[in-house]
């Protein structure tokens, strides 16, 4: 029989953001899942994201605790897109698993994500059969926007799969070796490739503390998707400009035969109008546009790293 040492590492990757009232609860039921799940060794990498409340003290406890439980204190709140980075940076393990703190995606799928490994995938995504624990305006905006980021993006998100998932060792390092500076997980993990499965699973409501994303979160969110796997939005004024070029100058033909058939009238005040309030709408979009992607240009250049580290806690294991 193999050594424990030598059987694969399991990295559950946890970000933290004002979860106090989760803590006490999200150890408990963690570890003891993990512990059923036979041929592994695991790690709870805890991402401490800027909390502003106990969540920090409670982490640490719980990696006093426990040898396997380790905490990363970022400097402020870096956002979640981040705080990931930061953990699939830390993580020491041969599979990773990211995974939210509130517990909305039940522990107990991670042991059938494993068997998925063990036939052989390098990805394994959980997608949630309902979204029933979601509003209905979050599940409808949810869905128009996988179905304008794949529409419009060279590669397609999977519909209904969030950051749970597992992957190996080798996706994780090639999404380490990604320069971007905007993280948008899920874009990237789509566009590092791999050979993947689905599992599918049930997604529960919260059941403690409250949703860190707000519908203007949520909208920024996703403009930040598809300008970083999408350069469409750019290109459509070119043929926005085009068509409007080519209806200007056939109406200009038209009204030169025209004026010089019945001659000269001047009505069109509101017309003209019109055209002008309409083309200088287009304008400024466009604009808009533009300016939403030289911001990202700007962003990236300063080649700022993702995230900063103020401490880690781990208690150093006195061999079993
Ligand atoms: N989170 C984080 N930083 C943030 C916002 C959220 O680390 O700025 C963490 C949060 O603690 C949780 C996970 O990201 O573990 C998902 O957050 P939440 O449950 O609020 O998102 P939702 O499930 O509503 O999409
Ligand atoms: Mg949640």
């Amino acid at each position: 029989m193999p050594g424990a040492d030598t059987l694969p590492l399991l990295s559950l990757l946890v970000p933290f953001y004002n979860e106090q009232a989760m803590i006490g609860h999200f150890f408990e039921r963690v570890i003891a899942t993990l512990e059923r799940i036979a041929g592994i060794r695991f790690e709870i990498l805890c991402v401490n994201d800027g909390s502003q409340d106990g969540t920090l003290d409670g982490l640490v406890a719980a990696s006093q605790r426990d040898a396997r439980v380790r905490v990363i204190d970022l400097t402020r709140n870096f956002g979640k897109e981040a705080a990931l980075t930061a953990a699939i940076f830390e993580a020491r393990g041969d599979l990773i698993v990211p995974f939210d703190a509130d517990l909305q995606d039940p522990p107990e799928v991670i042991a059938q994500l494993v068997d998925k490994w063990r036939e052989g995938y390098e990805v394994v995504l959980a997608r949630r059969a309902s979204r029933a624990a979601d509003s209905l305006i979050k599940r409808w905006t949810a869905l128009s926007f996988y179905r304008v980021h794949n529409r419009i993006a060279d590669v397609s998100i999977p519909e209904n799969v969030g950051d749970f998932r597992l992957f190996t060792r080798g996706v994780a390092d090639s999404l380490k070796a990604l320069p971007e500076s905007c993280r948008f997980m899920k874009g990237l993990f789509a566009w590092v490739g791999f050979r993947t499965a689905v599992v599918e699973y049930r997604r529960e409501a919260r059941t403690a503390g409250t949703s860190k994303f707000s519908g203007w979160k949520l909208w920024n969110f996703a403009l930040e998707g598809i300008t970083s796997f999408s350069t469409l939005p750019l290109r459509v004024w070119t043929y926005l400009g085009v068509s409007v070029a080519v209806f200007a100058l056939m109406r200009a033909l038209w009204l030169v035969v025209r004026t010089l058939l019945y001659g000269v009238d001047v009505p069109g005040y509101a017309s003209l109008a019109t055209a002008i309030l309409l083309l200088g709408g287009i304008q400024l979009i466009g604009i808009g546009v533009l300016g939403e992607y030289i911001g990202r240009i700007y962003l990236e250049s300063k080649g700022r790293p993702i995230y900063l580290v103020r401490r880690r806690f781990e208690r150093t294991a006195p061999h079993a």
